[in-house]
């Protein structure tokens, strides 16, 4: 950083020597005084960096407020006052652009990159319900089956038994829920679920620019009880078929992590539209409002996830039937 100041400063220079030059100021002593003048400037500069870094360079970053700066720029000269105190509209009066955006802009761009990493490779929505209609709203978050009568919690998204399940932030284990069946032995609920806390903030720069895809179909955004300003999440993977053997309760992850494999545990036993049922939540377990209808109540404190996990466009061949039970053949 240092080296990039002294050469923008030596750069200066040059440029204010051969105004020097055209003005014919030769007197040595006026000179260093100008050129005192430059090394000072450069101090405070140097000095106001970080600030200058937050308050100013930071903000400026989106194009356009770029491009409104640079349409304030006069073409005067530059005073002094305004040389020690570069401003954005500094981009390109001259011609050439200030050396510290392009570097602020790294800092910039590394700072708000997100951790975010699917759950699955292609996450693509369940195309299918289990008897092989399309209903492609089934598999999304909200007011979405039975015509709006019945609520779906989460995001089915499609995965043959046995797919690599990932860690979408960093992550502390906080729970790993194993099938309940029922008395004739038939899985119920969520089956086997793996839940992973994370950081709020981690959630909300993870928040990509999806548009509801059925918002007439019941599809909504977040439950009446969800708070995304909250201090953690939860991310819970449902109807797996494992989690990771080695990976415990209390143990930390990365996002991108292997986590567990896709199943089809508790009621989603033999579907035909295999799927990792995919939450977000404000609380580990025991989600559910209290003070709506049993519907309402069961999206609880829950946000729907397709404005995070970025999916991508469905493949029809890969989701059809005896595609799936083909492949299945092979896992069980
Ligand atoms: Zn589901």
């Amino acid at each position: 950083m240092d080296d990039l100041f002294e050469e923008e400063k030596q750069q200066q220079k040059t440029l204010i020597e051969a105004g020097l030059d055209e003005w014919g100021i030769t007197q040595l002593y006026q000179r260093d005084i100008v050129m005192k003048k430059v090394d000072e400037a450069h101090e405070h500069v140097k000095k106001n960096w970080q600030l200058e870094k937050a308050q100013r360079i930071k903000p400026s970053l989106w194009w356009q407020q770029v491009a409104q700066a640079q349409a304030q720029t006069t073409s005067t000269e530059q005073s002094d006052a305004n040389a020690n105190t570069p401003k954005l509209s500094n981009l390109s009066t001259d011609g050439k652009a200030w050396f510290i955006h392009p570097v602020a802009m790294i800092d910039y761009f590394n700072i708000e990159t997100t951790l975010w990493h699917e759950p699955l490779k292609n996450p693509q929505r369940t195309l299918y319900n289990s008897v092989e209609i399309e209903k492609k709203v089934n598999g999304a978050f909200g007011f979405v089956r039975n015509g709006g009568a019945k609520s779906h919690a989460g995001l089915d998204i499609f995965a043959d038994i046995n797919t690599p399940c990932y860690a979408c932030l960093d992550a502390k284990v906080v729970g790993y829920i194993t099938e309940v069946k029922d008395r004739d032995g038939k899985g119920i609920g969520y089956g086997n679920v793996l839940i992973l806390k994370v950081k709020g903030e981690d959630l909300r720069n993870s928040r990509n620019d999806t548009v509801l895809e059925f918002p007439k179909n019941g599809e909504i955004e977040q439950a009446e009880d969800f708070n995304i300003n909250a201090e953690h999440f939860y991310l819970r993977y449902c109807h797996l078929k494992d989690k990771r053997a080695d990976l415990k309760v209390g143990d930390k992850v990365k996002a991108g992590d292997l986590i567990g494999y896709t199943g089809d545990t508790g009621n989603a036993e033999d579907v035909v539209n295999p799927h990792l049922h995919f939450e977000i939540a404000m609380n580990p377990r025991y989600n559910r409002s209290t003070v709506y209808d049993p519907q309402t109540n069961k999206l609880g404190y829950k946000i729907n996830p397709a404005l995070f996990v970025n999916l991508q466009a469905i493949d029809k061949e890969k989701q059809k039937q005896k595609e799936v039970l083909n492949r299945r053949k092979n896992e069980k």
